[in-house]
């Protein structure tokens, strides 16, 4: 054990290769039956988001979860819901979750997006900026939630009752403010080299300077190579994706101080859940006069599927730690004996890389034509019309904005142009225009059900949408040179990246498993279902879910 300064969560960092349970206290017994009665409600929500676990995932490795994920399969199981709106990236799909609304509600549309009209000369805007602060830029910018239009339930629970404290804990920002919200108590994400706060926030807590040191000094150590379980051994076949580089048969090997490859490995969810169980610990987290909540978003899936794909020996060993390390989490919130009910999703789900898609089944898999770029199409236009400039701005996939500084007359011919640009690309599935969008009612159905416009629609924010919006086809990777960085990734409008597991429990419930299609925007009000909060239906997206799987209603 690397970590004896942290004593109860500090195997928890110290990954790997390494048995780590061991190393933790005893975890309180378990209440079970009528003679050790609980209190009626739990006074700890624990959310949890576990970046680009797609349904998909969970399907292929349920079987293999022994620790905390084998833990909340007990509790109910919704193995099939849905980040139901289009643009299914990290900023629209943490910003569902605690909020209850779609990104057309929260208003985060992507994780970034342009808007020509800001005073500075960078267009682009990062979800989690304020990109008015003196300074800031897409490359460096001032990290703020106030692009998020609607309060979380945190926010809620702590405007009807000052004594409910809200703690956030992630891999990145923009997740840690997304389930966080406008002002939490303690807000920690990584900063590149250690956990970060809110700019203009000065303290730091003891438990966040123990855990900074501690993640120094393991970056610090080269990481030997992890032994490769026999259930991931199947995986192990290398993918050439060009440029003499290989993927499938990682095993996270990393040199002294490489900080990137800490963070596209499962030391690095280790850390997050070791940062939030000393929270938990050192801020008596649920054992106050009030309910509180904790957000925790761990972000190695996504860098492991991003740099690797999600078929390969990487994903395999990380989802197997990531398992381990969640059990261990819930060990150290059960030495507490507070009584806390977990929730766990995703953002958004994921996509294997073509390269490997293509020699599995599906020969469509392929990367996206570099001519579909707006600074491509943009001034084909413009020759095309007898216009000038770039005109189009924005990516191939999702939301397309137009010069506004064009007439009325001539952003209609670009528009019409566009449309019909787009739509003649054998990649592309659907164009839609804004009016399109708008004249759309939200959609209400079951999400399985949704047209590809009414996916669109509950992406779209009127303030900040595109004039134009793009969906490619299925397994069409908006990546077009894998030879460097990401070789896959996730945001379109279909359901690979659409469904994600929805787990929820609580110490003692009863389990089931319901196959039916829910929405992550019901995790909210379900959660505020059960700690006895009230959340007018009509102000939210979402809808409760009633987890107790007999007569008894766990909304009421
Ligand atoms: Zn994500």
């Amino acid at each position: 054990m690397r970590f004896s300064f942290i004593p109860a969560v500090a195997a928890l960092i110290a990954l790997g290769s390494s048995s780590i349970a061991t190393a933790l206290p005893p975890a309180a017994p378990v209440q079970t039956g009528s003679d050790a009665p609980a209190p009626k409600r739990p006074t700890l929500i624990v959310a949890i988001s576990v970046d680009q676990f797609s349904a998909d995932l969970f399907a292929e490795y349920r079987q293999q979860f022994t620790g905390g994920f084998a833990r909340l399969m007990q509790g109910a199981v919704f193995p099939d819901g849905y980040q139901a709106h289009a643009a299914t990236e990290t900023c629209p799909g943490h910003s569902v979750i605690m909020t209850g609304d779609f990104p057309a509600h929260t208003g985060i549309i992507a994780n970034n997006w342009v808007d020509l009209k800001t005073a500075r000369t960078d267009k682009n805007v990062y979800c989690v900026e304020d990109e008015t602060a003196p300074g800031s830029s897409s490359d460096n910018y001032t990290v703020s939630p106030m692009h998020l239009m609607v309060p979380t339930l945190g926010e809620r629970m702590k405007a009807a009752d000052a004594r409910t404290r809200l703690v956030s804990v992630s891999g990145k920002d923009r997740a840690a403010l997304m389930m966080a919200g406008h002002n939490p108590d303690e807000i920690w994400y990584w900063g590149g080299k250690s956990f970060v706060t809110l700019p203009g926030r000065t303290a730091m807590p003891a438990v966040v300077d123990r855990a900074n040191k501690a993640i120094a000094d393991e970056i610090a150590q080269a990481q030997p190579v992890l032994t490769l379980p026999p259930v991931c051994a199947a995986k192990d076949r290398a993918i050439d994706v060009g440029g003499g580089k290989t993927v499938g048969t990682g095993r996270f090997a990393r040199a002294a101080g490489d900080g990137k490859a800490f963070r596209a490995s499962p030391e690095f969810d280790g850390a997050v859940l070791a940062l939030a169980a000393g929270l938990v610990q050192d801020m008596k987290l649920g054992k106050g006069d009030a309910p509180d909540v904790l957000t925790v978003s761990v972000s190695a899936t996504d860098y492991v599927g991003h740099a690797y794909g999600t078929q390969g020996t990487e994903m395999c060993l990380q989802l197997l730690s990531l398992d381990r390390d969640l059990g261990d989490f819930f060990k150290v919130l059960d030495a507490t004996g507070v009584d806390y009910v977990v929730a766990l999703t995703a953002d958004h789900g994921g996509h294997d890389l073509p390269e490997r898609i293509d020699q599995q089944g599906f020969s469509d898999a392929a990367r996206i034509d570099p001519a579909l770029d707006t600074a491509v199409v943009g001034p084909a236009i413009a020759k095309q019309l007898g216009l000038t400039g770039r005109l189009l701005y924005g990516a191939p996939q999702g939301d397309i904005w137009i010069d506004p500084a064009l007439s009325a007359a001539d952003h209609k011919r670009v528009l019409d142009a566009a449309v019909k640009a787009y739509a003649a690309n054998p990649q592309v599935a659907a164009a839609f225009t804004r009016d399109q969008i708008l004249a759309t009612p939200m959609p209400k159905e079951s999400p399985e059900r949704w047209s590809l416009i009414e996916r669109a629609r509950a992406s779209f924010y009127a303030p900040r949408s595109g004039d134009l919006v793009v969906a490619l086809k299925p397994r069409i990777t908006p990546i077009a040179d894998p030879t460097r960085g990401n070789v896959a990734t996730h945001g379109s409008f279909w359901d690979y990246d659409r469904r994600v597991p929805i787990l929820f429990w609580r110490k003692g419930m009863g389990g089931f498993e319901q196959p039916l299609p829910i929405l992550v925007a019901d995790i909210m009000p379900t959660l505020a279902g059960i700690v006895g909060f009230k959340v007018p239906a009509d102000q939210i997206d979402g809808q409760c879910r009633d987890i107790d799987p007999g007569p008894a209603n766990s909304c009421q």
